[in-house]
């Protein structure tokens, strides 16, 4: 692969808005992802598996649960410092940043925020070094948009729950040490469930053959009457909503997310493109090329400008599940069409291992499909603007 040459693109000025610290977490995040991703992503895309010897660099990074509470091992950092984060990781590759996403939004938070001091004291330090990696699982084989019908359940044992059933596309699940697992009660209301490896019964099979997040391991949490000690139940949250609040702290972080791959690709087209040469000239030069590089700049600087301004909201704790929903859409459809345009640029080269951009496309199909697909989050939009469910 070719040499991480990366510039940021900043139309706007944006750098104007953030604070000091903003710019400090963003920077060691970049220079991260230049010295200890960049090198080694694409051999581990190529064969497909997720390189652990990065954890320990994402913990250092404040990747790891930027917004926890420093007294948990976390970060302390605000929502557009995490943004940022996730700009500049997913900037390096998607996989990365789902797993990170997976670590602090749907792992770390609902522990935090839907646990007891006793699960907080003991599985957030972990999980913000490292130590631990976690996964989510609420997507079953049956029931992906709508995650309400899950079939997967628990009883009550007197003093233990017996787990059944089995989550599908769950990212992290063949490596990881915990689980938050969502589940139906005899009652059929849903439940957080803390699942540890090794409880007898669970078991996690990766998922091959993806030609997108290759360098993200996904697979099945798999339930086969386990017992989960009575202390792993959160206790502070129950119903579809609470898994749908990790999910808008994760969705937040996509938003952010997709314009580093966007930013990438642009940046690595438009380098490109003033290099390459055919009929006596820069590709740069012919106006089809700049029409293309023109709309990938415009499309990025208004990404930021959203992001930034959900950011502002999420910090003050104003953001509606709408407005997190409009931001993942908008962003992730725009990083995609930035990828096939830039990838069109570089020619035949674009679709090699030699540059990011074919990698950035084949990821960003599984991150316009997770976390709510492209048209569910159009579905909530259109809740949100005329009251009218069109869901069923
Ligand atoms: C690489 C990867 C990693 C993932 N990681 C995780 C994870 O860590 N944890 C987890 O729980 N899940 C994870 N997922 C699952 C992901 O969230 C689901 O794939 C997603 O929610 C879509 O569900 P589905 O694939 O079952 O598609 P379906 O729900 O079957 O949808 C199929 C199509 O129908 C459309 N559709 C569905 N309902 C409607 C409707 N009402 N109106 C109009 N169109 C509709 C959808 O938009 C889609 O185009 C992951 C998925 C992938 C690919």
């Amino acid at each position: 692969m070719k040499p991480d040459l990366f510039e940021a693109p900043d139309y706007y000025n944006l750098d104007d808005l953030f604070s000091e610290e903003h710019k400090l977490v963003r920077d060691a995040a970049r220079e991260w992802v230049k010295r200890d991703v960049s090198p080694i992503i694409e051999t581990y895309a190529q064969k497909a598996e997720f390189p652990k010897q990065i954890i320990g660099g994402l913990a250092e990074i404040g990747a790891f649960g930027p917004y926890i509470p420093e007294n948990y091992g976390g970060a302390g950092l605000d929502q557009i410092s995490y943004g940022l984060i996730m700009q500049e990781i997913e900037r390096g590759d998607s996989g990365v940043r789902s797993t990170a996403s997976v670590q602090s939004s749907l792992v770390m938070y609902p522990i935090w925020k839907y646990g007891n001091e006793e699960q907080r004291q003991k599985y957030l330090p972990k999980l913000a070094s490292g130590a631990f990696m976690g996964a989510f699982g609420l997507t079953e084989p049956n029931h992906g948009s709508n995650p309400g019908g899950m079939t997967t359940n628990y009883k009550d044992m007197g003093d233990h729950y017996l787990l059944n059933g089995a989550k599908l596309w769950i990212s992290n699940a063949p490596f990881c040490d915990v689980s938050v697992v969502w589940a139906k009660n005899e009652e059929g209301r849903i439940h957080g469930l803390i699942v540890e490896r090794g409880m007898e019964g669970f078991s996690t099979p990766e998922t091959h053959n993806k030609w997108s997040l290759r360098a993200s391991a996904t697979g099945e949490l798999i339930f086969q009457d386990v017992k989960v000690p009575k202390e792993n139940l959160l206790p502070n949250k129950s119903g579809l909503g609470a898994p749908l609040g990790c999910l808008d702290s994760a969705r937040y972080g996509i938003a952010w997310g997709a314009i580093g791959a966007a930013m990438d690709c642009y940046d690595t087209a438009l380098r490109y493109a003033k290099e390459r040469v055919q009929f006596g000239k820069p590709v740069a030069g012919f106006q089809l090329q700049q029409k293309k590089l023109a709309e990938m700049i415009t499309e990025i600087t208004k990404a930021q400008l959203l992001a930034f301004r959900l950011g502002q909201l999420k910090n003050e704790d104003k953001a509606s599940s709408a407005q997190i929903s409009m931001a993942k859409r908008n962003n992730v459809d725009m990083a995609l069409k930035v990828a096939r345009e830039a990838r069109q640029i570089l020619g035949g080269m674009g679709i090699t291992g030699e540059y990011s951009i074919m990698r950035h496309m084949m990821n960003l199909e599984s991150v316009v499909t997770y976390e709510g697909t492209h048209d569910i989050h159009l579905l909530i939009t259109g809740l949100d603007i005329t009251g009218l469910n069109a869901f069923k």
